[in-house]
């Protein structure tokens, strides 16, 4: 069975558990040097994402919404190629997605978040969602231990 949010049909969305986690990869489109192409930070959240479901995903409801590629990345503006929402687009957009989700039984959302330049930004709205949409939100990244993310 697929994991893959998006993947469902409406009916199979409504019949969702509300102990299930919905895990949204965060990327960015954005200059990582000379070597690297500007989906460095999408690709790692969002393999990071799908290994996740894939690997636990039965065991503790997991469900992959489908990534953000753009994001807050205008530390990297002065770089041909790095395509970035401005934080007041961000946090529309993620609030927008997490209204959509509240329509769901899920109350549970991961914020997987590739791409430093996004972090204070999901903290702040993380705190918003909950409030807003009663949903339970989480900021992970790769390369930190969950306690310190
Ligand atoms: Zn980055």
């Amino acid at each position: 069975m697929s994991r893959h949010f998006a993947d469902l049909r409406a009916p199979e969305a409504a019949g969702l558990s509300p102990d299930a986690v919905a895990v949204l990869p965060i990327g960015s489109i954005e200059q990582h040097g000379p070597h690297l192409p500007l989906s460095t930070d999408l690709v790692v959240a969002e393999t990071l994402a799908r290994d996740a479901v894939d690997t636990f995903g039965d065991a503790c409801d997991l469900w992959l919404l489908p990534a953000l590629a753009y994001t807050k990345s205008n530390e990297h503006a002065w770089s041909p190629g790095t395509m970035w929402l401005s934080a007041t687009t961000l946090l529309a957009v993620l609030d927008d997605l997490a209204r959509c989700l509240a329509t769901t039984p899920v109350r549970r959302l991961v914020f997987l978040n590739g791409h430093g330049g996004n972090s204070a930004l999901l903290q702040v709205a993380s705190r918003d969602i909950r409030l807003a949409h009663g949903l339970s939100t989480f900021v992970m990244h790769p390369s930190l231990p969950a306690d310190h993310g």
